[in-house]
């Protein structure tokens, strides 16, 4: 308790990492020119990083309240500058963009804080964005998130003080949710099916369908037969399936589309949907990735159940199994055609029996 009052109320609505948050809150008082916030995704990187640029630009170092921090957290204030890459990474073009919009005056208070995102994906930009990162303009905080420090932003990682996330437990997932107003059961559901993140979990508590996805991938390690017009089959019906994890979200992204459709009304200003359309994009390659890796998951929990019962003949089949299902995880990060991989996998779990 005397921790949390110790902590500037904005920072209030950042989920666990008391670690992180209290590094922000303290670097807030008197802030260096870069904060590099190293985690996984959903594990609040982002809040954090909102809540720090309110107590920067807050006359009173982050009351929540004010007109200052009302801005920042809902990311219009004019001296918190948002960058958020269109394509797979981050391009030169928009690292000279960063350059440029660093290099102004702030645009009401003393300071201006840039907060860059996916900066794992930094790829060929790192060169162009180095020298305003180590010599930025006096006024100016950059406050870069990044779910690893990947090989091209070791460079920029080291002019930085980095703070690190880590995934959310499942608990502090699910008291935010019942904080939100889900009912306990469901939040503890959903909590346990994210893997420490908390976007995720928001997702499955709308998502009425996900239990039941998951009994049909479970379903399958019966019905496959080792045939591969039946493996082809199975495979297109989950894929199919994944399609309706994205209903949750699309219900999401188009409330957001529609409340920038009324403020750009309300404003008279000119509605640009280029960004958020490529975020929304974003947004839904990653619930498929998840709910493709959930399903995998699923099905090497039967494999993993079968081996406690299975006479010692079977167990090496069952354990091939688990490891051709997580060998398939771990290419999904490649970007795969995941219909083929999911065949082949297929095929090759009817080939071992079980
Ligand atoms: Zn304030």
């Amino acid at each position: 308790v005397s921790e949390s009052r110790l902590l500037p109320p904005v920072f209030a609505r950042v989920v666990g990492q008391r670690a992180a948050v209290a590094a922000l809150a303290a670097a807030s008082r008197a802030p260096v020119h870069a904060y590099l916030l190293v985690g996984p995704a959903g594990s609040g990187k982002r809040d954090a990083a909102v809540a720090f640029a309110a107590a920067l630009l807050c006359p009173d170092g982050g009351c929540g309240e004010c007109r200052d921090c009302r801005r920042a957290l809902s990311v219009i204030h004019p001296d918190l500058v948002l960058l958020e890459r269109t394509g797979a990474s981050i391009s030169v073009d928009e690292a000279r963009e960063i350059s440029r919009l660093a290099a102004r005056s702030p645009v009401e208070g003393a300071r201006k804080v840039l907060l860059l995102t996916d900066f794992h994906l930094v790829d060929r930009a790192a060169p162009a964005l180095l020298k305003t990162i180590e010599e930025p303009p006096a006024s100016a905080v950059f406050v870069i998130l990044a779910e690893q420090v990947s090989a091209e932003l070791v460079t920029i990682a080291s002019r930085c003080v980095r703070v690190d996330f880590s995934p959310l437990a499942a608990d502090e997932i699910q008291s935010a949710l019942v904080a939100e107003g889900v009912e306990a059961l469901a939040a503890g559901r959903a909590a346990l099916a994210a893997g420490g993140r908390l976007d995720r979990a928001r997702l499955l508590v709308g998502d009425e369908g996900f239990v039941a996805r998951l009994d049909r991938w479970r379903a399958v390690a019966s019905e496959l037969d080792g045939r591969g017009a039946v493996a082809a089959r199975l495979a297109d019906q989950l894929i199919l399936s994944c399609e309706e994890a994205l209903v949750p979200l699309k219900a999401v992204q188009e409330a957001e589309v529609a409340a920038a459709a009324a403020r750009a009304k309300a404003t008279g200003e000119r509605l640009g949907t280029k960004d958020m359309d490529e975020r929304h994009r974003r947004q839904a390659r990653r619930v498929r990735t998840d709910e493709l890796r959930a399903g995998l998951g699923a099905l090497s929990a039967v494999y993993r159940e079968r081996l406690t019962q299975a006479p010692s003949h079977e167990a090496t089949a069952l354990i091939a199994a688990m490891g051709a299902i997580d060998e398939a995880g771990r290419a999904l990060v490649r970007n795969p055609n995941e219909t083929l991989l999911l065949q082949a996998l297929l095929v090759r779990l009817g080939s071992l029996g079980g």
